[in-house]
């Protein structure tokens, strides 16, 4: 028998429906009615035939439970009771104390046939329980919808809604986990305030789905929304501030299954995001919700036929304009079209996908090295994902590789973003201090954006963090950005840290970050990324020039 059957079965037993028990309660009844004719057909209880008795209390007590376990065993003593003869054809009739002490032995097998099967079920319902709702929360999870909706199911409700909290990770970081749980709750009691009738469910730590009907929907999304614009929710006392997004898909003639319907309200969510709405209705040109699906599926793929490649951008010493390394950058090629990393990278993080990338990134670079350098004695950075430093086997076989290639010690360095290192800090510290011990060098990326890793940066063993290119975008417009390249670069060079400006496009942003004493820059101003033979003519056509 599969595990499927075997679980509808305990389902069955466990957790009947109110019809299935009406006709439980039918068929013992007749039951019950059938035994006490072939008691008294077959001449009697003295034959063996009463024993059949015990099929409707055991199907009873199964069902019912303990109060019905007894009820049941009290019924059949009595029917098998006073007015059935002990002998029918003699018209012997029965003691008292015969048919009454039989009772007892019904009413006992019902008694505890019921309250094992309550005993059960309770602890049924309280696996179910723990399964199908967010253990934090405790609000019902995507383990529920599935358990309600068959996962292809034809979407039935009128509106679907995403609720996404798109600064999840600061607030972990900030708070705890026990705190941001809290927050999901506000959230939740803010729309439970407002909407009556909808379903809800925690699908991941960031997202709510909910499903309402259209009167709803349009009596109340008005307040919803209202309610939410004001972004600052108060936890523990501290007012924080909650980047929230909203996506709604409204059912129209698509045949979308009710997980298109949720993908396409958070497809809504994303471009409310992006385009700065308080929150977005899902039309059709948006991404179609399957498309990123179909382009998941074929990533495996793209590596075995080396769909993906790498392109090199410069890093450039400001103090003397010496190259002094490259970073490698990924991208796919789908089809003739060049998919950019931001593209694919993310969905590839959502699943083991990205652990063959990353290997496939390290072989590549060790491979071109001598190309690309062409003996100088330069360094590749490559980046590292999150989710790559969940696989120590991956790791250790990156080191390897590197090992084994056996080229100059700081021939290769990893970048990491200053999230992925926050939002993991054991498992990066570990990393990093692997690293060190390897003499790899490792460089902080994206710093600057979400998190203020200042007060790690002393303890973290890192050679070198890349300033956010934002930061070099907005240095002229916005002085805060300004002051926060001047104080990143004073406070890492107090720590013996390089920092590299990210996004340099100007001369101008060149000038004031030499300045400040930015030691390297990167960015379109001194090449955009390319190919590893059209970076190594670039090279020497710019020592030559
Ligand atoms: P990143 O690591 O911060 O890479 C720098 C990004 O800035 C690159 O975008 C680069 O092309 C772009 N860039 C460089 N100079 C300029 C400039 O002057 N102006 C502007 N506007 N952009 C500039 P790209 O190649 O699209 O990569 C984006 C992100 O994707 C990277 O950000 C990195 O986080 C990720 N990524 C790229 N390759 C890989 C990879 O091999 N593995 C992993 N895990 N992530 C990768
Ligand atoms: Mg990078
Ligand atoms: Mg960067």
């Amino acid at each position: 028998m599969d595990e499927n059957k075997r679980l509808g079965i305990m389902r069955f037993v466990l957790k009947q429906t109110r019809t299935q028990r009406y006709w439980a309660l039918v068929l013992s009844a007749l039951m019950l009615a059938l035994v006490y004719l072939l008691v008294y057909a077959t001449g009697g209880t003295h034959q063996a035939y009463l024993h059949a008795m015990y099929i409707p209390v055991v199907l009873i007590a199964v069902i019912f439970g303990l109060p019905g376990g007894v009820l049941v065993g009290v019924v059949a003593g009595v029917v098998l009771g006073p007015f059935m003869p002990l002998n029918v054809a003699e018209g012997v009739p029965q003691e008292t104390v015969n048919w009454l002490f039989r009772s007892v032995y019904f009413i006992g097998v019902g008694a505890l046939v019921g309250s094992i099967m309550d005993q059960a079920r309770r602890q049924y319902r309280r696996i179910d329980e723990l399964h199908t709702t967010n253990s934090e929360t405790g609000l019902p999870n995507y383990q529920k919808y599935l358990t309600r909706f068959n996962e292809n199911e034809i979407d039935e409700a009128d509106v679907s809604i995403s609720i996404i909290v798109n600064n999840y990770e600061d607030i972990v970081v900030l708070v705890g986990r026990a705190m941001y749980a809290t927050l999901m709750q506000d959230i939740h009691r803010r729309v439970n305030n407002v909407i009556e009738n909808y379903d809800v469910y925690q699908v991941d730590a960031r997202k709510l789905w909910l499903e309402t009907d259209n009167d709803t929907f349009k009596n109340r999304f008005n307040t919803l929304i209202e309610l939410f614009a004001q972004a600052v929710f108060t936890i523990n006392s501290v007012p924080m501030y909650v980047d929230i997004s909203f996506g709604v898909y409204l059912k129209d003639d698509n045949d979308f299954t009710r997980l298109d319907a949720f993908r396409a309200s958070e497809m809504a969510a994303l471009h409310a995001k992006k385009n700065q709405l308080k929150y977005a209705i899902y039309q059709s040109d948006f991404a179609y919700p399957q498309h990123n699906l179909e382009q998941l599926g074929s990533l495996p793929l793209a590596i075995e036929n080396g769909e993906l490649f790498l392109e090199y951008q410069p890093i450039i010493n400001l103090k003397n304009n010496d190259v002094v390394g490259l970073e490698a950058l990924v991208r796919w090629n789908k089809d003739g079209e060049i998919i950019a990393p931001l593209d694919f990278i993310p969905l590839a993080e959502e699943t083991k996908i990205i652990d063959s990338i990353t290997d496939w990134i390290v072989t590549q670079v060790i491979e071109d090295y001598p190309n690309v350098t062409q003996g100088r004695d330069l360094i590749i950075h490559l980046n590292v994902s999150q989710r790559n430093l969940h696989n120590p086997v991956l790791i250790e076989s990156m080191l390897d590789k590197i090992k084994k290639a056996n080229y100059h010690r700081k021939a290769i360095g990893i970048e990491m973003t200053e999230s992925t290192i926050m939002l993991n800090l054991n498992l990066s510290r570990a990393l990093l201090e692997t690293l060190r011990k390897e003499g790899i060098p490792m460089s902080i990326d994206d710093f600057g954006v979400g998190y203020s890793t200042f007060s790690c940066l002393y303890e973290l063993p890192v050679e070198r963090l890349k300033i956010d290119r934002q930061f070099v975008m907005d240095m002229f417009d916005n002085q805060g950005a300004k002051h926060l390249i001047t104080v990143i670069i004073d406070f890492a060079h107090k720590l013996g840290i390089q920092v590299i400006a990210e996004g340099i496009e100007t001369e101008k942003q060149e000038r004031a970050l030499k300045a400040r004493g930015c030691d390297f820059g990167q960015g379109f101003y001194y090449a955009k990324p390319m190919s590893a033979k059209r970076f190594t003519a670039w090279l020497v056509a710019r020592e030559t020039a």
